[in-house]
This record gives C-alpha cells, sequence and structure tokens, in this order.
C-alpha cells in the first residue's frame, strides 16, 4: 500500500500512522526521503484501507495494494453471479424483476405475478413494508402483504424481492422474502446492512439518491463484510434539479460499476424517471449500458394504487420492455433467464 501523508503532518500524528502499520504487521519505507510518500510493505486485508484513510496524518491512499475491498473487481475474479429462484444476475445472466410498488391484496398481487410471469419476469417485486416520504402516506399492508407474498410465491413459482425497512424485520421478511431489497432511503442504514448480510440471503441495494458511488459501494461493502456476496447493485436515479422528472438516471454510472465491482448492477427505470411513458427508453439506455437486470413496477390499474400509480406501466408495456431486453441482451452475447414453465418443478 502507498500512503500519501500530509505535509502539515505533526510528530504525534506520524506516530500513529507508524504503529498502526506496525500492529497491522506492515514495514515502512520513505519514498521521498521522509516527507510524504510511505510505502507499506506486507499482507493487505479489506479494513486495512478505511483504518489508515481515518488517521488525521493521512491525505490518501495513493495504492490500495493487496489491501481491496471486497467489492472491487480484480484481475482474474469472475463476475458474481447471484441467483435467486429461476432468476440469476451478471456473468452474461439478465433477470427481470416486476411488480406493483406496494401488495394490496392477493387478487390483485396473484394477477399481476402470473402476467409479468408470462411476459419474463422471474422475480415479483412488491413491497410489503413501505419507506414513504410522508408519515400520513399509505405504509404497506406490512404481515398482510408478507401473506399476500407468500402465496404469490407458492402459486407462481416467482421469486420474491421485497423490502424490509427495520433490522428487527430481517426474520419475518425473509421467511417470505428470496431477495431482500434495501431501499434507497435505507442504503447508509449499517445496522440493516450487517443484519442483511449476516442472513446469508440475496440483497438488491438501492443507491442512495444523493449517495457517491464509492458510498453506494462501500454499503455494498457492508453487506460483503457479513461473508454474504449476494449483492446486487440497482441504479434508481438520483436526485437533480429538473421536475420533468422524478430522479436522474446516472447510467454512466452503470457503466462505471460494471467496471470496477464484481457485483451484478440492475436499473429501475421506474423510479428514476416517476413517468410511465419514461420506463421503456431508460429500461432501454440502462440494459446498453450493461445492466443484469430491470426491476420494474408494473400494474394494470395505475389510477387506484397507492403508490406510485404515476410510474406504473401496464402488462403490454412490460411485455415491450421485456422483448427489448432479449434484443439488447443478444447484442453483447448475453442472455434473459426466462421463467420455467408454471408448475415445472426446479
Ligand atoms: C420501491 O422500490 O418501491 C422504492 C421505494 O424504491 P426506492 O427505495 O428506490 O425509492
Ligand atoms: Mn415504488
Amino acid at each position: 500500500m502507498l500512503l500519501r501523508l500530509r505535509k502539515t503532518l505533526t510528530r504525534a500524528e506520524l506516530e500513529a500512522v507508524l504503529g498502526l502499520a506496525r500492529e497491522l504487521g506492515y514495514t515502512t519505507r520513505f519514498l521521498d526521503g521522509g516527507k510524504e510518500l510511505l510505502a507499506l510493505d506486507g499482507v493487505g486485508a479489506p479494513d486495512h484501507r478505511a483504518r489508515f484513510e481515518d488517521l488525521a496524518g493521512v491525505a490518501g491512499i495513493l495504492d490500495a495494494g493487496d489491501a481491496h475491498e471486497l467489492f472491487e473487481r480484480r484481475a482474474g475474479r469472475p463476475d458474481t453471479i447471484v441467483r435467486v429462484g429461476d432468476a440469476a444476475f451478471g456473468g452474461g445472466k439478465v433477470a427481470l424483476v416486476a411488480g406493483p410498488c406496494a401488495v394490496e391484496d392477493v387478487e390483485s398481487a396473484l394477477e399481476i405475478a402470473l402476467a409479468v410471469r408470462e411476459r419474463g419476469a422471474t422475480c415479483m417485486r412488491g413491497g410489503a413494508f413501505k419507506p414513504r416520504t410522508s408519515p400520513y402516506s399509505f405504509q404497506g399492508a406490512r404481515e398482510r402483504g408478507l401473506e399476500i407474498l407468500a402465496r404469490v410465491k407458492l402459486e407462481t413459482g416467482l421469486a420474491i424481492v421485497t423490502e424490509v425497512l427495520d433490522p428487527r424485520d430481517v426474520g419475518a421478511v425473509g421467511e417470505v422474502a428470496d431477495m431482500f431489497q434495501i431501499g434507497s432511503r435505507n442504503m447508509q442504514n449499517s445496522a440493516l446492512l450487517i443484519e442483511v448480510g449476516k442472513a446469508k440471503k440475496p440483497v438488491l441495494l438501492k443507491r442512495g439518491f444523493a449517495a457517491t458511488l464509492r458510498e453506494f459501494l462501500l454499503a455494498a461493502e457492508y453487506v460483503l463484510a457479513q461473508g454474504n456476496d449476494q449483492v446486487v447493485l440497482c441504479e434508481r436515479g438520483i436526485r437533480g434539479f429538473d421536475p420533468s422528472t422524478r430522479n436522474v438516471l446516472d447510467v454512466g454510472a452503470v457503466a462505471h460499476l460494471k467496471r470496477v465491482t464484481h457485483l451484478p448492477v440492475v436499473v429501475d427505470p421506474s423510479h428514476a424517471s416517476g413517468r410511465a411513458e419514461l420506463v421503456r427508453p431508460l429500461a432501454r439506455a440502462g440494459l446498453a449500458a450493461g445492466a443484469d437486470g430491470l426491476i420494474v413496477e408494473v400494474h394494470p390499474h395505475p389510477e387506484v394504487t397507492h403508490s406510485d400509480g404515476e410510474q406504473a406501466i401496464g402488462y403490454d408495456a412490460f411485455g415491450l420492455v421485456a422483448a427489448d431486453a432479449r434484443a439488447i441482451a443478444a447484442l453483447d452475447g448475453r442472455e434473459v433467464v426466462a421463467p420455467r414453465p408454471l408448475g415445472a418443478k426446479r
């Protein structure tokens, strides 16, 4: 590892850097005669970089060497493929997740699940616990919502992706969820990240709407550090200045993330745009930038839903998004994984 020390370093700050290096088993040598460039020789570990970064005397890490974080794409490390039921994300596999913003009742949830499955979705999304901006908005069907999702799983064989808001609910939500969704508002909730990490189940981690990509990756690192490498990153739009769209889909982030991490990346064109008519073009853009999947809000009667009706697309529109996904994936030799025939055993 190579550190750049502060020009104004005090004696005590230097001692702290050298002391930590000793404690972690590194030998040290200055490359510039004892001024700023300090090389550390030894065996790195994922936590070392952050421990040096936290010291007042360290201005920056010029080369992390093998003290690399777990999310990093390293030479020779294959893409992580996250498998959830019939779905697979990454390593050339593209998966489609679709469903309502929130589950409301058994009949509509089942109808939507079967409709999106028929058009190529392998996972059903649907919130039981909803993180709403206003405390007076519909907060989700909660425990009843989990029961509805369990029924959907049983009858359709779709894998269930649903949000967990509270570390205390990880057990109950995990009884039903095949993949935990961590929402944008909770991306930096470290207690929640640690708890889903311990649950050793796939996690769909949504980017905070004002999070840098390094913050996003370090949020994923919390889950990975628990020994759970089944993390899918979700770009869902960041906050911009223009009210024409709900958020701004950061397509560059998708391309960048695919370069720096082995983790799969998906795009949520629904929350990125906030407008049903923009979902298809943004889905196309995300896949063209390298996304390993999509998560899309679908509802046959958006006018009566309790949340995010203005961005929900209908069944036929989802069919078009799925067809686009197959075509775009095929352009670079990738494949959209299809749901197995209804009733077939896994
Ligand atoms: C959602 O998926 O319905 C949701 C609340 O998303 P986000 O956390 O990205 O706002
Ligand atoms: Mn929503």
